[in-house]
């Protein structure tokens, strides 16, 4: 098998092959450290923490992750709803980074000698037919692979989709008119996960350890990271979160900053011939559910099931893999689209959708059955 990508889904795809002795090949474009430095998602389903245990690449996740037991929702200037994650649905979250993942699955593909081929510029061959081919060139020069299988984890501006011509494909997508811009700060985040929905705009406090804080707010798709500078971007956070979370938050200089558009996207088969796209090659999620990386993870648990069985002789997983993973991205692609439109302003929200925003808000905050159902889809659903 050629994997093209070694992200989340491409590392683990490759490793949960190797485990069951199914030969793979890793081919990435960009180098080792520029992987290891991105800095994205942040939060675990249990399902998630599950895959990398059975993997056995938890051991520091566990160590150094933090459990979440829920989230906490700010609306309405003060209201604040806790919702009990673990209480209602037995689950907990986790908060761990991606970066931190990505490092422990780059190292046990050493350990266990799992080939990744760095800054590899891949072209794919053939793919729909029986006898697919990768070529790439990397600074040593270039290379054909003949394989029977690729999966394609290479990111929604990899090379995998794009090779899939437009009759073959169906595209679904929603662009959200605004973005994200996000900090890192070493200090210590809030006990538990918060969402705001202010008049000024979304806020999120998040964290990825207890002395690194995320913190996200709402902004127009044109903005620059030139025109938010710390003190503009604390400002505008206290204000939008609950005054009691306020006056808990440390601020302190950021060490990262990013602005992020929000948009939901799929494209259906997530298979061409003997291609197979996995994670966010096939899907994007806007992150307010925190879905895209689990997502991913869940692409790939399917994946390998499938190959494997291939492997041994069985296509019937292969023939389904697609109609399997699509169930599960279908319901994440909806609770995140969910979670979007009831926590942002939009800029162009009418009296009337703002007044059905802020009952979805107070329904939410009345009713167990409501927390119980956004619950349920926030830990995630079984795999
Ligand atoms: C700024 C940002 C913030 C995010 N925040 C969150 C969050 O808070 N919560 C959440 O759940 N999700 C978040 N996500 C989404 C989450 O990070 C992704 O869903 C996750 O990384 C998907 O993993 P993946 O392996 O499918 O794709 P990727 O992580 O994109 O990995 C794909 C890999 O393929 C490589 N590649 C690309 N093209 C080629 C090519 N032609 N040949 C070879 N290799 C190639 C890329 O370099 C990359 O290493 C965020 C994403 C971004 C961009």
């Amino acid at each position: 098998m050629v994997i093209i990508g070694a992200g989340p889904a491409g590392t683990t795809l490759g490793l949960m092959l190797q485990k069951q002795g199914v030969d793979c090949l890793i081919l990435e474009r960009q180098s080792r450290d520029y992987v290891l430095s991105r800095i994205r998602a942040g939060v675990l389903e249990w399902g998630s923490v599950e895959i990398l245990e059975r993997l056995g690449v938890a051991v520091r996740l566990h160590a150094e992750g933090h459990i979440h037991k829920g989230v906490s929702i700010g609306w309405a200037g003060s209201q604040v709803l806790d919702v009990d994650m673990l209480a209602l649905t037995g689950k907990p979250m986790v908060a761990y980074g991606q970066t931190e993942i990505q490092k422990d699955l780059y190292d046990a593909a050493d350990e266990r000698g799992l080939p990744i081929v760095f800054e590899a510029d891949v072209t794919l061959h053939g793919v729909d037919s029986d006898r697919p081919s990768v070529a790439y060139e990397t600074h040593s020069g270039s290379e054909l692979v003949h394989c029977r299988l690729v999966a394609g984890c290479d990111g929604y501006h990899g090379v995998s989709r794009i090779t899939v011509p437009q009759e073959a494909k169906t595209e679904y997508e929603k662009s959200y008119p605004f973005g994200w811009m996000g900090i890192l700060s070493e200090t210590p985040p809030l006990p538990q996960l918060l969402y705001a929905n202010n008049e000024r705009g979304f806020a999120l406090c998040s964290e990825r350890n207890p002395m690194l804080s995320r913190y996200y707010v709402q902004c127009p798709l044109d903005d620059t990271v030139d025109e938010w500078p710390d003190e503009r971007f604390w400002e505008e956070l206290l204000a939008r979160v609950p005054a009691s979370a306020a006056e808990r938050i440390v601020t302190g200089p950021s060490i990262e900053k990013s602005i992020a558009p929000l948009r939901s996207y799929v494209v259906e088969p997530m298979q061409w011939g003997n291609l197979y796209l996995a994670g966010d090659a096939a899907h994007i999620v806007p992150p307010t559910g925190a879905k895209g990386l689990n997502l991913a993870l869940s692409d790939v648990h399917y994946l390998a099931e499938a190959m494997v069985a291939s492997a041994g002789g069985d296509r019937s997983l292969l023939d389904g893999y697609s109609d399997r993973a699509l169930q599960r991205v279908w319901s994440s692609v909806r609770f995140s689209w969910f979670m979007t439109m009831l926590l942002h302003r939009f800029p162009d929200q009418t009296p009337f959708e703002q007044k059905t925003q802020e009952k979805d808000l107070e329904y939410l905050a009345s009713s167990v059955a409501a927390q119980t159902s956004m619950a349920e889809q926030y830990v995630g659903l079984p795999l």
